[in-house]
């Protein structure tokens, strides 16, 4: 459920009409409901009710600092993956202990950044990278609470670009060789192991994977128990799928997951964290565009936006659908055309859908993407020379630009021409 829905004949945004916003600061740009990414937070948080657990969204997916400040004022840790990261939470008023720091190539400076500014855990992802942090840690006078990221070999049955919890990905130390690291971590002055870090990936539709991943984290606690190691934190990633197409089957709700988590680890007696980013995040935020053009082509009509690739990448990138809806609701029986939906940028891939079926639109009008909010604005470029574009918050019936377009000077004055040229 989200909070974009036709009312009086036009798409709203809460109760503030999405052609209002598109009056006051043009298009394309994408818009974010505050009150879906709460009440998305919030089912996480009730569907671990009951355990000792902290939601950490996983803020590469959206990661303006107002949106970091509405969930972490709602009590939300956050999954940080860079340096940047860790400092747009902190900007953003998260304190440091509910902040988690992931990721496979974390530099000696981020890792310095984050246990200077205070860190509830670095989730460690291989042994080099666990002997530079507490190389660091050591420097600085200061242990560095870690659980270490297995890879379980579970098939997360989604796309292969978003899968991280085979074998053959890059994630994590197989489980496999888990005993071994263990103990390696443990002799190293500079680190405390508390826990263990799993993620099998994004955009799962079904619960069964996660089953089996956190079944064999179960095991493994036991397992490191048995050898000695304090296990008091288990952190079960994110991933948790969400449905693009407004016909197709729901991925299994947050609520079904607490459930299933619960009954996999429950027993273990240690602090649960979460880290979901997309299920917070996509459907609490849509991607406004006008059509600037309809082109007739050869046997297929274009339409073709003022929003590309470089502000969605998702489609090119991971064939991803995304429900494209006009902002002016259609009147039921209208005409519907098939269109080829394209972006302005002179690359074939810049092609949202194709042989899609539309009301019939007219250049000037516009358009939403839906299930935007998560790696939309976060993976845009400006590629083509097209300055990033406006995000916006909205709550109830205000709204406010929470990063606003930069000007072609701002962003052509960031070059510079060398003295010698
Ligand atoms: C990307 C990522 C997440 C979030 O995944 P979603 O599919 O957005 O929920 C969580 N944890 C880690 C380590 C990640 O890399």
């Amino acid at each position: 459920m989200d909070h974009f829905l036709y009312r009086d004949g036009q798409l709203m945004a809460e109760d503030v009409a999405v052609t209002d916003i598109a009056a006051a600061v043009g298009t394309p740009f994408y818009a974010y409901s505050s009150a879906t990414l709460l009440r998305h937070f919030k089912l996480f948080d009730d569907a671990l009710a009951g355990t000792d657990h902290l939601v950490c969204f996983a803020m590469k997916s959206c990661s303006n600092i107002a949106v970091l400040k509405l969930l972490g004022d709602a009590g939300a840790g956050m999954d940080v993956v860079s340096g940047g990261e860790y400092l747009r939470a902190k900007a953003a008023g998260v304190s440091g202990d509910k902040i988690v720091f992931s990721g496979i190539g974390k530099t000696r400076d981020e890792m310095r950044i984050a246990l200077e500014g205070g860190i509830r855990q670095f989730n460690v992802e291989s042994e080099p990278e666990m002997q530079v942090l507490s190389d660091v840690a050591v420097s600085l006078g200061m242990v560095a609470p870690i659980t270490v990221r297995v890879n379980p070999d579970v098939d997360a049955k989604t796309h292969a670009k978003i899968s991280t919890g085979k074998k053959e990905d890059k994630f994590g130390i197989p489980i496999s060789r888990a005993r071994e690291v263990y103990a390696t971590a443990a002799k190293l002055p500079g680190l405390k192991v508390i826990g263990i870090d799993v993620h099998i990936g994004s955009q799962l539709t079904e619960l069964e994977p996660f089953r089996l991943a956190y079944r064999k984290v179960a095991e493994l606690t036991e397992t490191l128990r048995a050898d000695g190691h304090e296990i008091t934190r288990l952190d079960l990633g994110g991933g948790l799928g969400i449905p693009y197409a407004r016909d197709n089957n729901a991925p299994p709700l947050p609520l079904e997951y607490g459930a299933l988590i619960k009954e996999e680890v429950g027993h273990l007696g240690c602090e649960i964290e979460i880290e979901p980013g997309r299920l917070i995040s996509g459907n609490a935020g849509i991607l406004v565009a006008d059509v600037i053009y309809v082109k007739e082509g050869e046997g297929r009509k274009f339409l073709i936006l003022d929003a590309a690739m470089n502000d969605l990448i998702r489609p090119a990138m991971y064939e991803a659908h995304h429900d494209i809806i006009p902002v002016q609701e259609p009147a039921p029986g209208e005409d519907q055309t098939e269109y080829d939906i394209v972006g302005p940028v002179c690359e074939s891939g810049d092609t949202f859908a194709k042989g899609r079926n539309m009301p019939t639109l007219k250049a000037g009008e516009l358009v939403a993407f839906r299930s935007a909010g998560a790696y939309g604005a976060v993976m845009s470029s400006e590629y083509n020379s097209r300055p990033l574009i406006p995000e916006v918050l909205v709550h109830g019936d205000q709204f406010a630009v929470i990063r606003r377009r930069p000007t072609f000077d701002e962003m052509i004055n960031r070059d510079t021409i060398p003295e010698w040229l």
